[in-house]
């Protein structure tokens, strides 16, 4: 068990936008910590030079605070230097670190330089495939007299550095799936730092690295990715060899499409800056993946805000299970939220998806804006996600009629006579009107034409919603109308109801 302050790390390589899956994990890291009152450190992963990208840590940066997720100890932050406690926290520029540990482990003889070529190696690893042996490194450099690796220095050869493992199994704790074993000959000498070209430093590799990194961050809980389990094993040996305690583990299962295949683009968004940009908002993601892999203890709550998480989360109740995600589950969350949230707020958020339909937003005008509002405020607790909005408001600027005419469902109810006579009515009192048409006009219409032909109910209602909408439902007239009026006096590309009876009945 562990004394004294928790300490959690989440460890993002930058080689590309954050996964919902990492975000997952940098989530369960950042709750464990802070219902702990322990320390959240954020490292970046960048050993791989060639696939790290300086933007795609920035946009993680951005992607873990638009979560609401903070951190003590980190690259950069409100709260932290790059020093920090244990810094740097850029794997990048603590090679020196790791070159100096590696002298340390060559010097006590528990690693030894490997010589062998990529040729050798392929050939070793054919002919244990051909044997049906174990399909792992034979350890032949391990057996190398000294005076066979000086000379083999003095000539210039390249060398990896390998671990030499020990006859031990490799064992450690996981709280997700309790205790876990490895025999050692399945994790043979691993690699811990590449072969180099001459006159360049060999790179050290991921096991190596994260295990150096979480020990001298002083990582007490390492949660992360079940993909990492086979990992794991490598990692322990190397705290063994330099005398360092073996942190716990808590690895989370795999996300799941639908399909239960692994979580890919193919099941749709995956990335949080596509979820963002989609118009889900930040408390329906944490919420979502919160809910991803842990469970509420009275096994049904599943609204939760950050803070309520914080309070309600252990490692305990995480689920080994696969975890499959529920992209209708996430809308539900997002339409509760969007309905919790401010109309501000929500209005601010929607306005990037009007730019081909309203005045760009250097030119903005308040009268525009102010309608927009109303706009966002009317239609928002019908989206899934905001981006929806504008396909959801199109008909409030205008639509198609001879389509609308034509869709099946709409056809039948205008093949009816009444439809004919009502619409017919109705574009008689819109010819003799002169001004826009309000609510209170437009009931006094339909009450006069009720009275006129007889024809009351959906017979009168339905034609009328699709001659002014497209649609046989929709929002209340008694705010849909305003808006389309009010839109069009403002000048906006919107239809007045006058055009739109005029247009669809063929004035
Ligand atoms: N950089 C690794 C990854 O993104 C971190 C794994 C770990 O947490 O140990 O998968």
């Amino acid at each position: 068990m562990t004394t004294g302050k928790i300490r959690v790390r989440f460890a993002p390589s930058p080689t590309g936008l954050l996964h919902v899956g990492n975000a997952r994990t940098a989530l369960y890291n950042w709750l464990f910590a802070r219902r702990a009152g322990g320390v959240f450190v954020l490292r970046i992963e960048d050993t791989d030079l060639e696939r790290s990208e300086a933007r795609y840590e920035s946009q993680l940066i951005e992607d873990l605070r638009w979560l609401g997720l903070d951190w003590d100890e980190g690259p950069e932050g409100p709260n932290v230097t790059e020093k920090g406690a244990y810094g740097p926290y850029r794997q990048s520029e603590r090679l020196k670190i790791y070159a100096g540990l590696t002298e340390q482990l060559l010097a006590e003889d528990k690693a030894y330089r490997c010589f062998c070529t990529p040729e050798e190696l392929a050939a070793e690893h054919q002919l244990a495939i051909k044997q049906h042996g174990p399909q792992v490194y034979s350890g032949r450099c391990r057996r190398l007299s000294p005076e066979t690796v000086e000379k083999n220095l003095a000539a210039g050869m390249p060398f990896a550095v390998r671990l030499k493992i020990g006859m031990e199994p490799l064992r450690f704790r996981d709280i997700v799936r309790g205790a876990v074993e490895f025999a050692p000959e399945a994790v043979s000498d691993p690699i811990l730092v590449r072969s180099a070209k001459e006159g360049e430093p060999g790179m050290p590799v991921y096991n190596y690295v994260v295990t150096i990194d979480d020990a001298l961050m002083k990582i007490t809980h390492v949660v992360r990715g079940d993909d990492h389990i086979s990992n794991t094993p490598r990692q322990v040996a190397i705290y063994k060899a330099f005398g360092w305690p073996v942190p716990e583990f808590a690895h989370l299962s795999t996300i799941l499409g639908a399909d239960r295949e692994r979580l890919s683009k193919r099941h749709g968004a995956t990335s949080i800056a596509t979820f963002r940009e989609m118009g889900y908002l930040p408390e329906a993601l944490v919420n979502y993946l919160g809910l991803l892999g842990w469970g509420a203890e009275d096994g049904k709550t599943e609204i939760f805000t950050l803070a309520e998480l914080t309070r309600a989360f252990t490692l305990e109740r995480v689920t080994p299970s696969p975890a499959i995600f529920d992209f209708e589950k996430l809308n539900w969350l997002n339409r509760h939220y969007i309905k919790l949230a401010s109309h501000e707020r929500l209005t601010a958020l929607a306005r990037d998806y009007f730019g081909g339909m309203l005045p760009a937003k250097d030119a903005a005008r308040d009268d525009v804006e102010a309608w927009f509002a109303r706009l966002v405020r009317l239609f928002a607790p019908s989206v899934d996600h905001l981006d929806q909005l504008p396909a959801k408001t199109s008909f409030v600027f205008g639509f198609d009629h001879e389509a609308a005419r034509a869709r099946a469902e709409n056809a039948e109810v205008l093949a009816a006579d009444s439809a004919r006579t009502v619409l017919t009515e109705l574009a008689n009192r819109v010819r003799s009107h002169s001004a826009w048409v309000t609510p209170e006009v437009f009931k006094a219409w339909l009450n006069d034409i009720k009275a006129a032909t007889g024809v009351n109910g959906k017979e009168l209602f339905h034609p009328v919603r699709i001659a002014l909408t497209g649609m046989q439902s929709g929002p209340d007239f008694d705010k849909l109308l305003p808006l389309i009026e009010d839109g069009a006096a403002l000048g906006l590309p919107v239809t007045s109801v006058q055009s739109r009876v005029e247009q669809f009945v063929g004035v």
